[in-house]
C-alpha cells in the first residue's frame, strides 16, 4: 500500500493535522493509522479539557489564542457546539518570588493579546470570597479566552475528514532510506510505503522517533484526575484555580474536578493508568481545605489516570520537521498542554507539510533543533 502523508496517531493532534491538510487543499492520499480507535487510553479522552492564555513563553500564549477563536467558531464550522467554558483561569502566588513570575508572565500575555489581569489580595478576596487568601501576594486572572470545553467534541469535528484514509493498527517499524522514510511497517504485518511521515504518538511518541533513530526526550508521566463533590460548594461560576502548592481544581457541572503534580513524578509504562488514590488525602484535600472554607468535606466520586507525554528538556511541545530526515515531521512532547494546541499545531504542521514554511503561526522556536543542541526553551506555566 501507498500513501502521500502517512500519521502515527488518530487522537486529536493526528486527527487535527488530517483536518487541516484537507482544508488547505492538499489533494493526495493521506492515512492515518491508529492502533485504538476507541481512544481509551489516549490523552485526549483522559484530558482535563482546559484552554488558557497563560503561559510565559509568547509562542505558547499565540497558539492558545488561535485555539480559543477555533474552538467558539465550531458551530459555525461543524454545526457543533464544543461548550466552551470561559471562566478563566486563576494563579495564585504566596510568596514574592512567585509573584514576580506572574507578573513576569503577565507582560508577555498581555504583549501577546492575552486579556489576563493582576489582583493583590484585596481584589482576590473581593472578587472571589470563598477563598483564603490570606497566605497569598498575587494572582493571576483571565477574564475571558480560557476556561475548559468539550475534548471529545473537537476530536469528532477534526475526524470529519472527507478523504483520510484511517487504519487501525500499530505501526512497529520504519524503514530509511537515504535519510528519509521510505515505508511503514505495521503489526498485522503490512507494509505501507510514504512520502511524509507524522509523529502523533502521544505519550508513544518517543518510540516512534526511536524506529527511525531519533532520540526524542518525550516520557508517559501518570496524572491521575479526581471528580469530587462539597458538602458546601462555592458557585459553579468559579474559574479553574491553581494553588501556590501545584493543586488545580475547577467546576465540572455540579461537582469539581482536581490534580496535581506527582511528588515522585518520572517516567511511568505504557500501560499503567492506575490512578494514584493516595494524592487526593494527602495532597489534594489539605491544601484545597487551606485554601476555602468550602473545600473543608469534600469526597471524590470518580478518577482517572491518563498520561502526559512529557518533554523533559523544557515541558514545551516538539514540532516541525527534522533537520536531517526530511520527510519525519513531530507533533509530540505537548507535557499537559496539548488538547488546547491542536488546532494551532494542526493548522501550522499542515502549512509546512504542504507550503514548505509555517504560514500562520510560526512554531520555530518549537523545533527539533533545540532538542539536538540541548538548548531548553522553557514554559514555566505547567500544570
Ligand atoms: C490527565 C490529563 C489532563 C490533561 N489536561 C489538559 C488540559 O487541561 N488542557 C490541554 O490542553 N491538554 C491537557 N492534557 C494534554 C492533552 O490531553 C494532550 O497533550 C493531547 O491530547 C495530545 O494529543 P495527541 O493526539 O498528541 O496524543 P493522544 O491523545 O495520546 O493520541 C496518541 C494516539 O496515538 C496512537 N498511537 C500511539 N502509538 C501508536 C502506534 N505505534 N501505532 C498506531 N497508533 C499509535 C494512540 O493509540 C493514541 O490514540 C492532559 C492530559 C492528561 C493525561
Amino acid at each position: 500500500m501507498k500513501a502521500d502523508i502517512v500519521i502515527c496517531g488518530g487522537a486529536v493532534i493526528g486527527s487535527a493535522i488530517a483536518w487541516f491538510l484537507e482544508d488547505l487543499g492538499f489533494d493526495g492520499e493521506i492515512v492515518i493509522v491508529e492502533r485504538d480507535p476507541s481512544f481509551a487510553n489516549s490523552s485526549t479522552a483522559l484530558s482535563a479539557s482546559g484552554i488558557r492564555q497563560q503561559f510565559s513563553q509568547a509562542i505558547n500564549v499565540q497558539i492558545s489564542r488561535f485555539g480559543v477563536d477555533f474552538i467558539k467558531s465550531a458551530p459555525d464550522r461543524w454545526g457543533v457546539d464544543l461548550n466552551l467554558h470561559e471562566q478563566g483561569y486563576l494563579y495564585l502566588a504566596n510568596t514574592e518570588s512567585g509573584a514576580q513570575v506572574l507578573r513576569q508572565n503577565h507582560a508577555v500575555q498581555v504583549e501577546n493579546g492575552a486579556d489576563t489581569l493582576l489582583l493583590d489580595p484585596a481584589q482576590l478576596a473581593a472578587q472571589f470570597p470563598h477563598l483564603n487568601v490570606h497566605d497569598l501576594t498575587l494572582g493571576s486572572f483571565g477574564p475571558s479566552g480560557e476556561g475548559w470545553f468539550d475534548n471529545m467534541g473537537l476530536l469528532n469535528g477534526f475526524r470529519q475528514t472527507s478523504d483520510t484514509k484511517r487504519i487501525v493498527d500499530d505501526i512497529t517499524g520504519l524503514t530509511l532510506t537515504n535519510n528519509k522514510v521510505q515505508s511503514v511497517q505495521l503489526a498485522s504485518g503490512g507494509t505501507l510505503s510514504c512520502g511524509v511521515f507524522i509523529n502523533a504518538a502521544g505519550p508513544n511518541a518517543a518510540s516512534i522517533a526511536a524506529m527511525a533513530g531519533i532520540e526524542l526526550p518525550v516520557e508517559p508521566r501518570k496524572r491521575t484526575n479526581f471528580m469530587f463533590d462539597c458538602a458546601n460548594s462555592p458557585p459553579p461560576t468559579v474559574p479553574l484555580m491553581i494553588d501556590p502548592t501545584g493543586v488545580w481544581c475547577r467546576p465540572e457541572g455540579q461537582h469539581f474536578l482536581t490534580g496535581c503534580c506527582p511528588t515522585d513524578d518520572g517516567p511511568v509504562d505504557p500501560d499503567d493508568f492506575t490512578p494514584d488514590h493516595t494524592q487526593f488525602e494527602e495532597i489534594i484535600w489539605p491544601a484545597l481545605a487551606a485554601r476555602s472554607v468550602n473545600f473543608e468535606a469534600i469526597k471524590a466520586s470518580r478518577f482517572w489516570a491518563g498520561h502526559y507525554a512529557y518533554n523533559t528538556l523544557d515541558q514545551n511541545a516538539v514540532t516541525g520537521r527534522h533537520p536531517e530526515i526530511s520527510n519525519f515531521f513531530f507533533a509530540n512532547g505537548f507535557s499537559g498542554h496539548g488538547l488546547q494546541q491542536a488546532p494551532a499545531v494542526g493548522r501550522a504542521i499542515a502549512e509546512l507539510v504542504t507550503a514548505g514554511s509555517y504560514q500562520t503561526l510560526n512554531l520555530s522556536p518549537l523545533g527539533f533543533e533545540r532538542i539536538l543542541s540541548k538548548t531548553p526553551f522553557e514554559e514555566k506555566c505547567v500544570i
